[in-house]
């Protein structure tokens, strides 16, 4: 099967039309042709810097518009930073993904960000960050420390955007993903099931990532986590088998991409996690928090794991010794020149 930039409405509805067997069978085909079978990278997420977003994103718990449970949380210091990727690490995290509830990271922010990114590169994990949008300037700055991906979400399709987020626009968004491209990092882009949107939307939103100049090298699908207090609390349920489908097409359209079960996991049965594997996704976060929605816990994960046969990667990157060593010691030398002052952490509200 070519690998094609040019998907139309009515081929990806063509798809969405199959028989559910038929549509799963042939994304577990284009699967195993692109993709070591039973097997699944795992990744973990951790919220740097919580809530006081300005943005006005519906369904998010994070954005200063609504009243909802999330504590805010400053930026966190770079050694609590490494404490906690190395404790991911342990677990069998590849990658160790940083998440900041930003419009997008200021000036002052960028030191802390590429000192985490430099110590977590160097404990041999992949990186990936998630800070708002990014000028190029900042995308080669996170490139140069050593970020691996950037994960920045279109979300939906440009035509419901508008439905879901008033406070950027859905070219601000390709732009970041521009940026991040031309700084040589790898993208992981993908966008949330269930908020309201139609079937042409769910498709509208593939088509976007599928027809990018490259395809996201992550492409992760959220079902929308309905939390008390944002404006989706009340959004109807997916039906799971439409979920499932929708991995499917992201499957048969992205062959070469890791596609993300991510938030929403929590509400999947192991059934219906088997059918998401079964129909292409072979990646997961790992974990209780998914920044500030739950999880399943590593334990649940490991027993769904053995019980379907299925294998995490073990990809972690191996820096040779002496890079590794240098790269700590950088960061060791760069930690202990800062002041610790309080007023370095601050609210991005402001
Ligand atoms: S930009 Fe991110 S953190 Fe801020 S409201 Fe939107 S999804 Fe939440």
């Amino acid at each position: 099967m070519d690998v094609r930039h040019n998907w139309t409405l009515a081929e990806v509805q063509a798809l969405f039309e199959l028989p559910f067997m038929d549509l799963l069978f042939q994304a577990q085909l284009v699967h195993r042709q692109y993709h070591t079978p039973n097997q699944v990278q795992v990744s973990t997420l951790l919220s740097i810097k919580t809530g006081a977003c300005p943005e006005d994103c519906k369904y998010c718990p994070q954005s200063a518009r609504y009243t909802t449970d999330v504590e805010k949380e400053r930026l966190m210091q770079v050694e609590q930073v490494l404490t906690a990727a190395q404790k991911a690490k342990s677990a069998g995290s590849t990658r160790f993904c940083m998440g900041a509830a930003w419009k997008n990271p200021k000036a002052r922010d960028m030191p802390y960000l590429l000192d985490m990114v430099r110590g977590v590169k160097a404990m041999g994990l992949e990186t990936c960050m998630t800070l708002g949008m990014l000028t190029a300037e900042q995308a080669t700055e996170l490139a140069g420390a050593g970020l691996d991906y950037y994960n920045h979400n279109l979300d939906t399709s440009p035509e419901f955007y508008g439905n879901i987020i008033t406070t950027r626009t859905y070219q601000d968004r390709l732009d970041t993903l521009s940026h991040v491209r031309d700084a040589g990092m790898k993208i992981c882009s993908g966008g949330i099931i269930g908020m309201g949107e139609s079937a042409n939307d769910r498709a509208g939103l593939l088509i976007e990532l599928a027809n990018l100049p490259v395809h996201p090298e992550s492409v992760p699908i959220n079902m929308l986590v309905k939390v008390k207090g944002t404006p989706l609390e009340q959004e109807k349920d997916v039906e799971p088998f439409d979920f499932i489908r929708i991995i499917a097409v992201a499957r048969i359209m992205m062959p070469y991409s890791a596609v993300r079960l991510s938030a929403g996991r929590e509400n999947m049965n192991a059934q219906m996690q088997a059918l998401c594997f079964m129909a292409g996704a072979n990646s997961v976060f790992y974990g209780c928090k998914l920044l500030t929605t739950p999880n399943p816990d590593e334990d649940s994960d490991l027993q769904l794991f053995r019980t379907l046969g299925i294998n995490t990667e073990q990809r972690a990157q191996k820096p040779d010794l002496i890079q590794e060593d240098e790269l700590l010691t950088q960061v060791n030398e760069r930690i202990a020149a800062r002041p610790t002052a309080d007023d370095l952490f601050y609210d991005a509200t402001l």
